[in-house]
Parts: C-alpha cells; sequence; structure tokens
C-alpha cells in the first residue's frame, strides 16, 4: 500500500491492520475469552450507554446530527464481518453501518455513514468498541523508546486526545497567488483513497491529488472572482500550493488524534506512544 504521509489522518495512513493478519492470535484470544467466560464474569466494565456525541456533526435533509446511537455487534455480525476482513475499505463501512443503529432520529444508512467527516466516523468505531468490550483497552508488549523495554499498557478510550472542530469547516486557505476554499474529508473521500491506495504502484503524488480534488471546492483569485475547482486546476497547482493545502487538511482535521494517543510508562514517567488503528480497535473479532 502506498504511504500517505502528507495528510496521515490515521485509518487511511494505516495499513491494513495488524488484527487482520494474525488470525492465530485472534483465535488464541477468543479462546482466552471463551476460557475466562465459563468461570468468573468476563471482564467488560463499565459499559458505556449506547449513545454517542459526534465530535463535528452533520446536516442531513436539513437534520442537524449531532449524536448517535450504536450497540455492540454480535455473532452473526462477526460473521458477515468476517467476509469483509481483509477489505479495509468494506470493514469500516460494514463495522460502522452493523454498530451504528440511528444518527440523531434518522437511520444509520450506508450513504449517511459515509457522509460522516472522518472524525465522526472514528467516534462512532470507538463508541461501538466501548459498547463491546469497555473503556480500557490493553496493549502487551509495547516498547518505551527511553528505557528500551517492553511493557503492557491500557489505554482509556474515553481519554483520546481530540482535535476541536473549528467555527468554519469550509476555511479559506491562502496561497501564493489567490485562495482556496477547502472542507473536510469525509467517509465518501476515505473509501476512495483507501481503494486507491491498495492499487499496485498507487504513488503518494496521486494520492494526494486524489484528496485534493476531493476537498478543494473553489479558488479564490485576487480580483474576488471564484472558480470551481477542477482536476486541471488542481493539477496545475505549484507544489509549494499542494503541500500547503495538504498540511492544512493534515494539520486541522478535527475529531479524535488516533495516531497521538500516549500512555505515562510508571517506571520512567515518559509518556510512551500507543496509535490504534481500527484493526486495532475490533482485534478480537
Ligand atoms: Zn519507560
Amino acid at each position: 500500500m502506498a504511504s500517505t504521509d502528507g495528510f496521515n489522518f490515521d485509518t487511511i495512513d494505516a495499513p491494513v491492520v495488524s488484527g487482520f493478519e494474525n488470525a492465530e492470535a485472534a483465535n488464541a484470544a477468543s479462546e482466552a475469552a471463551l476460557a475466562s467466560a465459563s468461570g468468573d464474569a468476563p471482564e467488560v466494565p463499565d459499559v458505556p450507554d449506547g449513545y454517542v456525541d459526534l465530535p463535528i456533526g452533520i446536516n442531513i435533509d436539513g437534520e442537524t446530527i449531532t449524536s448517535a446511537e450504536v450497540r455492540e455487534l454480535t455473532g452473526a455480525d462477526e460473521e458477515a464481518l468476517a467476509r469483509v476482513r481483509s477489505r479495509q475499505r468494506a470493514y469500516i463501512d460494514r463495522v460502522l453501518e452493523l454498530g451504528t443503529v440511528r444518527l440523531g432520529s434518522r437511520p444509520a444508512t450506508h450513504d449517511a455513514l459515509r457522509k460522516l467527516y472522518i472524525g465522526d466516523r472514528d467516534a462512532l468505531l470507538i463508541a461501538i468498541r466501548r459498547a463491546m468490550f469497555g473503556d480500557q483497552m490493553d496493549f502487551e508488549g509495547v516498547r518505551c523508546a527511553t528505557c528500551k523495554t517492553r511493557i503492557d499498557l491500557t489505554i482509556d478510550l474515553t481519554q483520546i486526545p481530540m482535535r476541536a472542530t473549528p467555527e468554519n469547516l469550509r476555511p479559506t486557505i491562502e496561497l501564493r497567488k489567490m485562495s482556496a476554499v477547502v472542507r473536510f474529508p469525509a467517509g465518501d473521500d476515505q473509501a476512495e483513497l483507501i481503494d486507491r491506495s491498495d492499487k499496485d504502484g498507487t504513488t503518494t503524488a496521486e494520492l494526494n491529488t486524489l484528496l485534493l480534488n476531493r476537498v478543494v471546492e473553489e479558488f479564490i483569485k485576487p480580483d474576488g472572482s471564484r472558480v470551481v475547482a477542477n482536476p486541471i486546476s488542481i493539477r496545475d497547482l505549484g507544489v509549494a500550493d499542494r503541500i500547503t493545502l495538504l498540511k492544512y487538511v493534515g494539520d486541522n482535521v478535527p475529531g479524535p488524534l488516533m495516531n497521538e494517543i500516549t500512555v505515562t510508562h510508571e517506571d520512567c514517567g515518559q509518556e510512551v506512544a500507543i496509535p490504534v488503528n481500527v484493526g486495532d480497535l475490533f482485534r478480537e473479532l
């Protein structure tokens, strides 16, 4: 898979997720879970109720949607997911479709979920995980960069760092000779980027062009006239302007910062980074 450094939002950046390729470990984990279930009550503390605030929200047919209802996935869902396990885009879509009950007062359809900003989709994925397994998530053998040792750590899914939602979701970015109006990436953009990055030989430059084609809406010229962006005007952008736009989007995508999760290592007092991707969130399945 081509890397997507330059905009780097978590589920795109993550290569097809560790949990998926490690069927043996997943089976072992599942057997361990069964063993513990036959003894004491399974360890799923503090399962929250199924309602989650969307950090950004969306307007669909005039309804402003700022919350959603999620549910835990079942054995039947697990079977449905197994069929799309190796395809990251389909897997994310299926988890969201199975685990999200309603968006505001509306049914959580495929199309509605695809319209959500990536930050809201990540918030839903985290909420579905919490509904299934609680707020704590253990990681074994994480390397502390300070101590150079491997340690076991636990993250709290209610404490994931969040980037605040900007007041203007269609900001104007100054370029060298004009400015550009951009929007933040949504599920549809994420899906197309994953599909494209799964194709052999796709370069980072091609993915960046694809992203810009989707999120740059219009250019504003020095005389104030506005021109709708199109593939030709995007391709003709200077490299410096491309970098400005990609960096802006990457640095400002609102929502959970899944790549910036850290836990303090008690022995040395330093923070240990634990980036979490969608495969990690559903590694037990
Ligand atoms: Zn340490």
